[in-house]
């Protein structure tokens, strides 16, 4: 990949090498947008088989990151870190890993508040209350707004409600077949939510004890997680791995619509989000239905409050239908409205910081 080229194809403002010999820390800070506030994005730790890769995971992510907090009308740009490394074994030795994750947030520091950053896959609380030793451009904290998965399944059920009053027609979700690929941290709450409005529930999993559990709980069908996008269903929600809406899953889909927290969930953004779209299959993007979890860490830069947050993330749902109501009327991809109205929320604020305030 010539990092300049893509650079310039999608964009970029930054992309920042972090290499610390003493605590072993190698990995990308990458800042995609800033043109609505500073960037944020959390701090994945992940075994990338080579630089190469995890430099494209990095800038893919803080691409996303960036539509993420457009769509959600929030002050935020998009940025990402990713760091190169195995998230157990740097957990074994504490002094190390407080080396570790101090320099990490030495890093953050230096970008002056350009880039904030919380948790992401592979790390913990303590790693980010190490980070904030060094930075208070850290958030998530679990003494400030906590864990975000609570707030991603409530906005995903949001999502989820207004797919289904556009496509079926009906404000509630009793009797309504939802299929959960992945019931993790989002996933298991979401299905709580579910059972709670009377949806019929299918899951799948790889950790059987997780499945168990929701399934003892909410009364869930456990199905193989290879055949879970084939049921005949209203919904199919993926909310484990990226990438699996593809040339092999897509022609199986039965589901109307498909809304999930997922990341990534289209492999190649064009060509599968306009095969759904040719199939007529309600596609909720992504970045807009999982943005919860993002739209109630913004609270803390405002002043965290629970309430207000919960109010913020209720507003998928207006957002949702406008994105569906659009795509029909225009006859275009679900994902290619919200790119546009990303796009087009950037382009008209960046014109308005040509009017300066007077400071001191
Ligand atoms: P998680 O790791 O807690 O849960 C993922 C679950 O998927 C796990 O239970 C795992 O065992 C399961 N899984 C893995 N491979 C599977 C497979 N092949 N088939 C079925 N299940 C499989 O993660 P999470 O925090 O619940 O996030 C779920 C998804 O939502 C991820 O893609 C994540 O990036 C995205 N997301 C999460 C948040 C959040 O607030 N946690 C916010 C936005 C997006």
């Amino acid at each position: 990949m010539l990092k300049f080229e893509y650079m310039e194809k999608y964009g970029y403002e930054q992309l920042i090498y972090l290499y610390d010999r003493n605590s072993g820390l190698k990995g990308f800070i990458c800042i995609h947008n800033t043109t609505l506030g500073p960037a944020l994005g959390g701090t994945r730790v992940w075994e990338y088989e080579n630089e190469e890769e995890a430099v494209l995971d990095v800038m893919r992510l803080a691409r996303g990151m960036t539509k993420k907090a457009a769509c959600a009308g929030l002050n935020l740009g998009g940025g990402k870190a990713v760091i190169i490394g195995n998230s157990k074994a740097l957990r074994k030795d504490t002094v190390k890993r407080e080396a570790f994750w101090r320099a990490f947030g030495r890093y953050v520091d230096s970008l002056g508040g350009r880039f904030i950053t919380a948790e992401d896959v592979g790390t913990s609380p303590l790693d980010m209350n190490l980070v904030k030793m060094e930075t208070d451009h850290v958030m998530g904290l679990p003494t400030t707004s906590g864990d975000p998965s609570p707030f991603t399944a409530h906005g995903v059920l949001k999502g989820i409600k207004a797919c289904v009053k556009e496509e079926i027609g009906t404000s509630k979700l009793e009797g309504i077949k939802v299929a959960i690929s992945g019931v993790g941290h989002v996933g298991a709450v979401l299905a709580d939510l579910l059972h709670e409005e009377g949806a019929i529930l299918y899951i799948s999993d790889i950790d059987e004890e997780a499945l168990k559990e929701v399934s003892e709980k909410t009364g869930a069908t456990i199905v193989d997680k290879d055949i879970i996008h084939t049921l005949d269903v209203d919904v199919y929600a993926p909310c484990a791995l990226g990438a699996t809406l593809n040339d092999k899953t897509i022609p199986y889909i039965k589901a109307k619509i498909i809304a999930g927290s997922a990341n990534n969930q289209l492999e190649d953004t064009n060509k599968h989000g306009l095969m759904l779209h040719e199939l007529g299959i309600v596609y909720a993007p992504d970045y807009v239905i999982n943005a919860g979890g993002l739209i109630n860490v913004y609270q803390e830069k405002i002043g965290y409050n629970k309430e207000a947050s919960m109010h913020a993330i209720d507003l998928i749902y207006d957002r949702i239908r406008e994105i569906i109501r659009e795509s029909k009327d225009s006859n275009t991809p679900s994902y290619l409205v919200a790119e546009r109205m990303a796009e087009r929320r950037i382009e008209m604020m960046s014109k308005i910081s040509s009017i300066h305030i007077a400071t001191k």
